[in-house]
């Protein structure tokens, strides 16, 4: 199965892939994760794409287009895989629509995360993940059980985005409507588009797209 998830920055991609990659068994490719790993590891693409992340700004198309291409190569994608964060703009959807057809493999499903710009403020500025798994939480929607203690691993330490404050979230917003909502009517189009309310409680949402999920199989 090849799911994409698609909404907003902070609209729960992250959180709800997480819970799928679980269940279903399916590797989750999050772009944003791949950038940050490429970043800290000062990577050639890491170097190129650093000054568009912390602005809140797209990496270039041919950077993310090059990255996804060679993962989806790897042997662990065999079985279908979840895009959380790629496509974002109709030039990265139409490369991977290419992508796809050469491999003979089809996209089973987009999911759109619908939720209020206004929420996402709150939900950009309280987020957090373990430094050691990278299970997401927040500082009011999600907390560890144990005060200080990741759930997943028992680690102690925990560490926040760069471009998680109040400034930047403005840009990748107007990014998010400008650059990324055209690709709605790209999937609708191809009657693949299933829209979840993503204002829900998470557990909630995890429902909704199990729905989506099983109504495929
Ligand atoms: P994205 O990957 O779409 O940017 P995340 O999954 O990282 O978003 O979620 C952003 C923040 O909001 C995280 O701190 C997460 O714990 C929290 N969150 C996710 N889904 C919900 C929800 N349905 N309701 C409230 N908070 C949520
Ligand atoms: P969020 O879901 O909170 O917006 P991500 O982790 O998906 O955050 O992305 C963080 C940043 O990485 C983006 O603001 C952008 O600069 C870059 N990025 C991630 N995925 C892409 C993509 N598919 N195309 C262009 N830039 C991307
Ligand atoms: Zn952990």
């Amino acid at each position: 199965m090849i799911i994409i998830l698609l909404g907003p920055p902070g609209a729960g991609k992250g959180t709800q892939a997480q819970r799928i990659e679980t269940k279903q068994g399916l590797v989750q490719l999050s772009t944003g994760d791949m950038l940050r790993a490429a970043v800290a590891a000062g990577t050639e693409v890491g170097k190129k794409a650093k000054a568009f992340m912390e602005a809140g700004k797209l990496v270039t198309d041919e950077i993310v287009i090059g990255i996804i291409a060679d993962r989806i190569d790897e042997d662990d994608c065999k079985n279908g895989f979840l895009l959380d964060g790629f496509p974002r703009t109709v030039a990265q959807a139409e490369a991977l629509d290419n992508m796809l057809a050469r491999k003979d493999l089809k996209l089973d499903v987009v999911i759109e995360m619908k939720v209020d710009d206004a929420a996402l403020v709150d939900r950009i500025t309280g987020r957090y993940t373990c430094a050691n798994c990278n299970q997401g939480y927040h500082d009011v929607n999600l907390k560890p059980k144990v005060d200080g203690v990741c759930d997943n691993c028992g680690s102690t330490n925990f560490k926040r985005r760069a471009d998680d404050n109040r400034e930047t979230v403005s840009s990748r917003l107007e990014a998010y409507h400008a650059q990324t909502a055209p690709l709605l009517p790209y999937y609708k189009a191809k009657g693949i588009l299933k829209v979840v309310d993503g204002m829900a409680d998470i557990d909630d949402v995890t429902a909704q797209i199990n729905e989506v999920l099983g109504s495929l199989s």
